[in-house]
């Protein structure tokens, strides 16, 4: 049987629309970084040394956060909590105390004890194949994000979970890479990782950031957001599928079902101030779909979200609306 691998691959947000501009003894910096399976371009602008430092310092943050939070690596802080070593780095215990929180507060839709559903489709390692119902229940028996206690430092499972912080990671490492560069001395930077952005203060010259949101089809982008101090976080089941038999599957599972997410819509994108928050719910808003995903947006404060269709429809939540520019048509979902 033939497997055919799509163009399926994570946005190439392109950090060169948006430069640092010309202001005199302002430098731009940037940085390329591969880690946790994805090219990672960061941008910081200021001061040459303290950019270049800054750059350094956040490389190092980001090749050590993926040494912690990478599955398949016997040494990893995840390998071993998911082989019954509970005790964890601190920020092993806060991403996973995060990852749990959203997952309670969506309900299940982001589930970080996922693992499991995500071996069987061979989503590590790129061995992708369809496993059979039995296997997907099976699997199905050991996600529940019940099944994690985190007390202090230490981070126990239990009924056969399994966490992959692969919804969650991106956006977590995005806010330490923020704090990083503010320790740099740095008030204006931008880093993509992955497709994952992140913006630190506004250009050097007070322009806000332009970021493109990719269209999920590919080709033209559906339009920008103009931000500061922001995470633009988009999932997409474009970013990673396999073809089998004329049927695409790709990378959100929806754990109620086991199978990959099929709620209506290509992409998600959310837009907060919290790029760990914003990661999650990407994730879990891709999962629920428009309406479940607008209910949960009118519930819940701290971000605002564009979906796009599988009808290529544009909705457009109303915070978002007020920096989104588009020659698209869209929708605005207000709040009640
Ligand atoms: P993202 O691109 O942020 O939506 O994350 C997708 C990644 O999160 C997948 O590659 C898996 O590692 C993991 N994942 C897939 N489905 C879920 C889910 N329902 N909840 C939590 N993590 C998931
Ligand atoms: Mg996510």
């Amino acid at each position: 049987m033939k497997t055919k691998r799509l163009l399926c691959s994570a946005a190439a947000i392109i950090l060169t629309l948006s430069g640092c501009g010309n202001k005199a003894l302002t430098k731009e910096e940037s940085l390329t970084v591969y880690a946790m399976d994805t090219v990672m371009e960061l941008k910081a602008c200021g001061d040459e040394d303290a950019a270049k430092a800054a750059l350094r310092a956040a490389e190092r943050e980001i090749l050590r956060l993926d040494a912690l939070f990478r599955r398949d690596s016997e040494d990893s802080d995840i390998y071993k909590i998911n082989h019954g070593t509970a005790q964890a780095s601190a920020d092993t215990a806060e991403i996973v105390r995060r990852a749990a929180e959203i997952s309670a507060s969506t309900d299940g839709a982001f589930d970080v004890t996922i693992a499991p559903v995500m071996d069987l489709w061979g989503f590590y390692g790129g061995n992708f194949r369809v496993p059979t119902d039995s296997e997907i229940v099976a699997a199905l028996e050991r996600v529940g994000y019940k099944n994690i206690s985190v007390g202090g430092e230490a981070v126990t499972l239990s009924g056969g979970a399994q966490l992959d912080l692969g919804g969650i990671a991106k956006g977590f490492a995005s806010e330490k890479i923020m704090k990083i560069f503010v320790e740099n001395g740095i008030s204006s930077a931008l880093v993509s990782l992955g497709g994952n952005v992140r913006a630190l203060g506004t250009k050097p010259n007070g322009e806000k950031w332009r970021i493109a949101v990719q269209n999920p089809d590919g080709g033209a982008y559906i339009g920008y957001l103009d931000i500061s101090d922001l995470a633009v976080i988009t999932s997409g089941g474009y970013q990673r599928c396999f073809e089998r038999d004329g049927v695409v599957y790709h990378h959100i599972i929806d754990p109620a079902t086991g199978y990959p997410a099929d709620s209506g819509v290509k992409s998600v994108t959310v837009i907060g101030s919290d790029g760990t928050l914003a990661d999650g719910l990407s994730t879990a808003l891709f999962v629920m779909g428009l309406d479940k995903g607008t209910e949960y947006w009118r519930t819940h404060d701290g971000f605002d979200v564009i979906f796009v269709t599988n009808e290529n429809e544009i909705y457009v939540t109303e915070g978002a609306a007020d920096i989104f520019e588009s020659d698209s048509h869209y929708e605005i979902l207000d709040k009640t």
